[in-house]
């Protein structure tokens, strides 16, 4: 199970609520489920926003909205798992809503040329209902709806076509942009790209691990690069964490890039703080 393989290990070597044993990691996802489902979802959940760069003009251009989630009993949970959790149920659907709002209330104190982006997940797009709800909540947030990007990635897609295809339609349509993320670790992705009516695709971060040693990873990130500017739509890069990475992804012509070479995830209310200094003003 590929949440509780990844709190193992991020929380190694560390008193940890994630044992080894299959039945206590079952009995671990039911007690997160269940502290998920009692939980003040509006004082534990928070969002942590991490900038977007256009790398010409030296410039952060967007954030993207990160959830985190402190439990009282429980600590910190990373996303990976609350969320992997939380989409095997309804569950999900009532944390996309209450985080799009936080996320929005932020966006609406930013500058107005600075863009937030927001991860959706399958069960919101597979959900006409949920679909009708996120609509909502951006009509109702004051935000220009130009501003807010939301994220889908390829898993999103693969459940059910139709469905996923009117849900991107109905979200273009409201004038908010939609962005495939960690592209290429799916499947099909170029039938994807070419059959969906996206804004921009993201560039999944394992192929910028081995970006100075493999010349394959240097030769796929080209190559989407190339496609999307073909295709007319945007590309950003994720998870460059040196300098030297970042060097090598501009000149394989990546003009938008995000990762902790640029910054971390930012807590909020670090943000505006953060766009004074990037010289980005209200
Ligand atoms: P994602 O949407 O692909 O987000 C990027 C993840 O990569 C974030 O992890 C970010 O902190 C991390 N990252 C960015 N740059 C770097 C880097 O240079 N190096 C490394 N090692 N990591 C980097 P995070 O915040 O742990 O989120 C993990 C995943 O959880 C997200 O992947 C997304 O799939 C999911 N997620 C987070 N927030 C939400 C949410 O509000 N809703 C939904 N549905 N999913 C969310
Ligand atoms: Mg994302
Ligand atoms: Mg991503
Ligand atoms: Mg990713």
């Amino acid at each position: 199970d590929y949440a509780l393989n990844y709190a193992k290990e991020h929380q190694r070597g560390r008193p940890t609520i994630f044992s080894k044993s299959h039945e206590t990691e079952i009995r671990t996802r039911s007690t997160i489920e269940q502290a998920l489902r009692c939980a003040d979802l509006e004082s534990e959940l928070s969002l942590c926003f991490q900038p977007l760069f256009d790398v010409a003009h030296q410039r952060p251009i967007a954030f993207e909205a990160l959830a985190r989630w402190h439990n009282p009993e429980l600590g910190n949970i990373p996303p990976n798992v609350f969320i992997a959790i939380a989409e095997r149920t309804e569950l999900i659907n009532t944390l996309t809503q209450v985080l799009l709002r936080k996320a929005l209330d932020a966006a609406s104190t930013w500058p107005e040329e600075i863009h937030v982006s927001f991860n959706l997940s399958v069960r919101d797009i597979l959900s006409v209902d949920s679909m009708t709800r996120i609509i909502a909540i951006v009509q109702s947030s004051g935000v220009e709806p130009g501003r807010i990007g939301f994220e889908v990635t390829e898993s999103a897609l693969m459940g059910d076509f139709e469905q996923a295809h009117d849900a991107i339609a109905r979200l273009r349509a409201l004038g908010t942009r939609v962005s495939l993320d960690d592209f290429g670790t799916g499947y099909s992705s170029l039938s994807y790209v070419h059959r969906l009516p996206l804004d921009t695709i993201k560039i999944d971060r394992s192929f910028v691990l081995d970006i100075e040693t493999r010349a394959t990873s240097r030769n796929i990130i080209r190559t989407i690069v190339d496609l999307c500017r073909n295709l007319e739509i945007g590309c950003v890069v994720e998870g460059m964490e040196t300098e030297a990475q970042a060097d090598i992804l501009r000149d394989l012509g990546c003009n938008t890039m995000q990762g902790y070479f640029f910054s971390k995830p930012l807590a909020e209310k670090d943000v505006l703080d953060f766009l004074s200094l990037s010289e980005v003003s209200a």
